[in-house]
């Protein structure tokens, strides 16, 4: 019998359910047992409706309060010590420390184990929480593990085993989920020098030991031990820990199934095989065309889990396509030792289409979220063990909507595909070289050295939210909502010229999200009420869905950017969503190769810095703040990525006058490795965020000979303190020591939505000051 298997469920609730806990529980509004049963709520939920759909195979350990990897952490003892050595602060809240969680747990007001865990990630009046960063290629950003030099581990959790113990109780036998061992280690951080994660290894694996004995114990027949680093380029050490780690856990452990992910094993095929292991699951969707070496590699007896439904999009499944290499895979090996599964967890899918009462019906029918995907996942393993006819309906429908989509006028725009076909090489590229175009811009802008500016966006305050929502709500009138944002703007500009800012910004009062914004302007976009998914923590996020081609149906900043600069001498910078950064934090339609929708969104920006540049706007930004994070996870494929990435860019921008200035921003991300494509953007302007790294990142700027303008972040927008102006001067002398005084510009390291107006009008006073600082010196 072929099973039906689920890798994890979202935990976030189809009404954010978890969201309103734990935020209710962190501004003191619900107490401990009560988070606790809404986290139990949810996970019950979860289980029964996967078993309703079928599913043989139910996962539990995927639910998170936070994060996974930090549950992790929480689960071998590795808490960084500087949360057990706050003693001596003086929390005004229960988790305000680790020592304050202890004194209210014993005041009966929290739960030690619960704060502890929210302060590692989200910090504590003591302790700096720990770093997070992304998961893999995905949206999703957890907690990065911290070792120190003389790191122990200890099993100082019992979330798997009690929730394994929790479902059984409910009448559900389910599959464990951990973090493997090697993933563990590898997205680690080592905080004491010279010291390799790696090396930990021995230490922690008598710890994954006990936790999996405990699991077989407790009935457990199965784990699934996430490895997703398998679909990375692997070390050979890392390649000996995987072999190591696996040979001294099977004979501790439950069956293991090793979950690998978000691609193909390419080289790594035959590490995973060699493992003493009983399963392995294979991401067929991006791996689809190594299915068969996999199905060849691996000893007939292991189970095989073959990820056909994709677990990162919102699209529907093509049955018959998925069914296809079901039956290879039949041929192959036969159906027992088969699982029909997901590509990876569901976590990156939202979780239920049925919620989506005001989605139009025919997108809808093209659609699929977590829940649904699980139908797919179970129709599929019936098909493989009853044959189709089984489920004759469902691949029926599956076939039916696959149809109507392709044909649907809806997605495809013929004068879109004619443009694209005449994109030449010349598009791409500015009339005239960077040395002639600053010449022309310095002569039209009259900027002084070391000019200011902003990134763009200035406080969202309660007024502007408050504004929003009635609006949206039909409580405000379209009039006085617009009255309402232009005094907003115009008093922004007010404080800027006040503050002697050189080059202003209108503040983008308007705008909700900076994706969401040009999505919802632009044709083929579509938006969901109750599509999200979680980014971190109590963070989730609804990323509009691209369906079909993309065009403009008219402009979408002119107005806005031109009612800015009527009110001011001052040169107003236009500011636009890139086209990379467009693509990667939406859904994207599944139907043709991502560079070909990225390059449709490039040619309605390029429309835009068009309309903008004739309405009198000289000098444009185009944030890319997500062009290093598409970047895709095997080395072998970065070239071909960054290629089409940035000519994307350069098709958006290049259209301009030599004299209408391109800047372009970019923040939290390594650049290192993508110098030449960030100089190959030609952007005359670029802003990074630098203050978190002391200007060391602009060594790679200045070993690259970086030949544009830089505007490095003088001032850390995260940080509550407001940046005194010596601060950014001495941070300014050092960018000098790295670039040609005339090549940098003064600006914060972000933009400053989430701020109040109170803090960032002092740290503007300080930041222009250190500007005009410079400028006596330079
Ligand atoms: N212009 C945007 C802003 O200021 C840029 C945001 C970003 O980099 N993520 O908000
Ligand atoms: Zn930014």
């Amino acid at each position: 019998m072929t099973k039906a298997a689920n890798l994890g469920f979202p935990r976030i609730g189809a009404k954010r359910e978890l969201k309103q806990a734990t935020e209710a529980y962190w501004k003191g509004a619900i107490d401990a047992p009560a988070l606790l049963a809404a986290g139990a709520a949810l996970r019950a939920r979860h289980w029964q409706l996967q078993k309703e759909a079928g599913i043989d195979v139910i996962p539990s350990n995927d639910f998170s309060f936070y994060d996974q990897m930090l549950d992790m952490t929480a689960t071998v003892g590795a808490i960084p010590p500087r949360f057990l050595a706050d003693a001596d602060a003086k929390p005004t809240h229960p988790n305000g420390s680790a020592r304050g969680a202890m004194e209210a747990a014993a005041n009966g007001q929290g739960n030690p184990a619960l704060d502890l865990y929210f302060a590692m990630a989200r910090g504590s009046k003591a302790a700096p929480a720990m770093e997070m960063t992304k998961w893999f290629d995905t949206n999703y950003h957890y907690i990065v593990p911290e070792f120190y030099k003389g790191q122990a581990f200890k099993l100082s959790s019992r979330k798997a085993i009690d929730e394994f113990k929790e479902a059984k109780a409910l009448g559900i036998h389910t599959r464990p989920v951990l973090i493997g061992p090697v993933t563990y280690l590898v997205l680690s951080k080592a905080k004491s020098e010279g010291l390799d994660p790696l090396s930990l290894l021995d230490t922690l694996l008598p710890v994954y030991a006990e936790l999996l004995a405990e699991l077989k114990t407790a009935g457990a027949d199965w784990v699934q031990m996430d490895e997703p680093i398998l679909a990375l380029d692997l070390t050979q050490p890392q390649r000996r820990a995987l072999r190591l780690a696996y040979k001294h856990l099977a004979p501790h452990a439950p069956k293991i199934m090793v979950a690998s992910y978000f691609g193909t094993y390419g080289d790594n095929l035959s590490v995973a095989a060699d493992l003493p292991v009983q399963g392995h699951h294979v991401d067929a969707v991006r791996g689809w065309a190594e299915v068969d070496k996999v199905l060849s590699a691996l000893p007939a007896e292991r189970t095989l889990s073959l990820g056909v439904v994709d677990g990162r999009n919102v699209w529907r499944t093509n049955l018959w396509g998925a069914f296809e290499i079901i039956e290879r895979a039949m041929k192959a090996r036969g159906g027992d030792n088969l699982q029909i599964a997901p590509s990876c967890s569901l976590i990156h899918a939202p979780v239920d289409l049925d919620n989506e009462t005001k989605l139009d019906p025919e997108l809808k029918s093209w659609m699929a979220f977590a829940k649904q995907k699980l139908h797919e996942v179970a129709a599929l393993a019936v098909a493989a063990s009853k044959g189709q006819a089984a489920v004759g309906t469902a691949f029926e429908a599956s076939d039916k909507a696959a149809r109507a989509r392709e044909a649907s006028p809806r997605i495809h725009n013929p004068e879109v595909a004619a443009r694209i076909e005449h994109v030449t090489e010349q598009d791409l590229t500015r009339r005239s070289s960077f040395q002639a175009r600053r010449a022309k811009q310095r002569a039209a802008f009259g900027l002084p050295a070391f000019p200011t500016t902003t990134i763009g966006s200035f406080p969202q305050t309660e007024a502007v939210r408050k504004a929003r929502a009635a609006h949206k709500r039909g409580e405000m009138s379209d009039a006085a909502y617009g009255e309402f944002l232009r005094e907003e703007t115009e008093k922004a500009v007010r404080i800027q010229e006040e503050l002697d800012i050189d080059v202003l910004v209108h503040g983008e009062f308007e705008r909700n999200d900076m994706v969401e914004y040009f999505g919802e302007q632009l044709s083929g976009f579509a938006f969901t009420q109750n599509g999200w998914v979680q980014s971190y923590g109590s963070r989730y996020v609804k990323p509009p869905v691209i369906f079909g081609d993309v065009s403009r149906p008219k402009p979408m900043t002119v107005e806005w950017s031109s009612y800015a600069q009527s009110l001011t001498k001052r040169p107003m910078k236009g500011m636009l969503t890139g086209p990379v950064t467009i693509l990667q934090w939406s859904f994207v339609r599944d139907d043709q190769p991502r560079s070909v929708t990225c390059q449709q969104i490039a040619l309605a920006i390029r429309d835009e810095v068009l309309d903008l540049e004739k309405a009198g706007i000289r000098l444009i930004q185009i944030d890319e703040p997500a062009l290093r994070e598409g970047l895709p996870l095997r080395a072998a494929e970065h070239e071909a990525y960054l290629k089409w990435a940035v000519d994307c860019f350069r098709l958006a921008a290049a259209g301009v006058a030599d004299a209408t200035q391109i800047h372009t921003h970019m923040c939290y991300c390594e650049f290192n490795d993508i110098m030449p494509s960030i100089a190959a953007l030609d952007a005359d302007v670029i802003s990074i965020e630098t203050s978190r790294s002391d200007m060391e990142l602009l060594e790679s700027f200045s070993d690259f000979k970086y030949p544009n303008e830089i505007g490095p972040g003088v001032y850390d927008i995260h940080s509550p303190r407001c940046p005194g102006a010596q601060d950014m001067t001495a941070l300014l002398k050092k960018a000098k020591e790295r670039l040609a005084p005339d090549q940098i510009w003064v600006n914060p390291d972000c933009g400053l939505k989430t701020r109040r107006w109170e803090e960032v009008k002092p740290a503007l006073e300080n930041m222009v000051a250190a500007a005009k600082a410079m400028r006596g010196r330079a």
